[in-house]
């Protein structure tokens, strides 16, 4: 099974594709945790992105283009992929299907998780993860059970993402509405679109979206 995950900075995509990739043996490709990645690694690719990123701004399409052709070639993609934060633009989904077709490879849905603009604001800027295994917490919506411990590993230390700020998601979110929103009728047209509200609880998306990929 391959999916794109398609929604606002701040929908859920990553939860979300974290809970299918379980259950469905396949592995969540997140543009974002790539490129943060590579920032972290001081690469020329992450001193390039860092700037943009810091901004809100999208990368160039070349430049994430190339990352997933050659993540997706990977061995633990045999099974299937969900992509998160890929495409982006119009151009980037086009890339995709021609991608994908000389890869002998076809997309089975395009997931979009629709939330409002202000609870994406507030979900985003109160968000945080362990910095040790990665699970996510959020200041009101989602505290650990004992402060400062993480409920999965125990760790005491979180980090916080640069761009969690609300000057930067006003950025991202302006971003998505222009350059990525569009990307929705391409998939439209080819009934590859399914919705779900982003806005009901976290096990509720979940359902909607078992109840989808079947
Ligand atoms: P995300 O973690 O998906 O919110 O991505 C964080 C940032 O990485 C974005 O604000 C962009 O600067 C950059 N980025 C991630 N994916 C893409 C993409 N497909 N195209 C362009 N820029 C991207």
């Amino acid at each position: 099974m391959n999916l794109v995950f398609l929604g606002p900075p701040g929908a859920g995509k990553g939860t979300q594709a974290k809970r299918i990739e379980d259950r469905y043996s396949i592995v969540q490709l997140s543009t974002g945790d790539m490129l943060r990645a590579e920032v972290t690694s001081g690469s020329d690719l992450g001193v390039e992105a860092k700037g943009l990123m810091e901004a809100g701004k999208l990368v160039s399409d070349e430049m994430i283009i190339s990352i997933v052709a050659n993540r997706i070639d990977q061995d633990d993609c045999k099974n299937g992929f969900i992509l998160d934060g890929f495409p982006r633009t119009v151009n980037q989904a086009e890339a995709l299907t021609d991608m994908l077709e000389q890869k002998g490879l076809k997309l089975t849905y395009c997931v979009s998780l629709k939330v409002d603009d202000e609870l994406l604001v507030a979900r985003i800027t109160g968000r945080y993860t362990c910095a040790k295994c990665g699970q996510g917490y959020h200041d009101e919506f989602e505290k650990p059970s004992k402060e400062g411990v993480c409920d999965k590993c125990g760790a005491t230390e979180f980090s916080r993402r640069a761009d969690d700020n609300e000057e930067t998601v006003r950025s991202r979110l302006e971003a998505y509405h222009n350059e990525t929103a569009p990307i929705l009728p391409y998939y439209e047209e080819r009934d590859l679109l399914r919705t779900v509200d982003g806005m009901a609880p976290i096990d509720e998306v979940t359902k909607e979206l078992n109840a989808i990929l079947g």
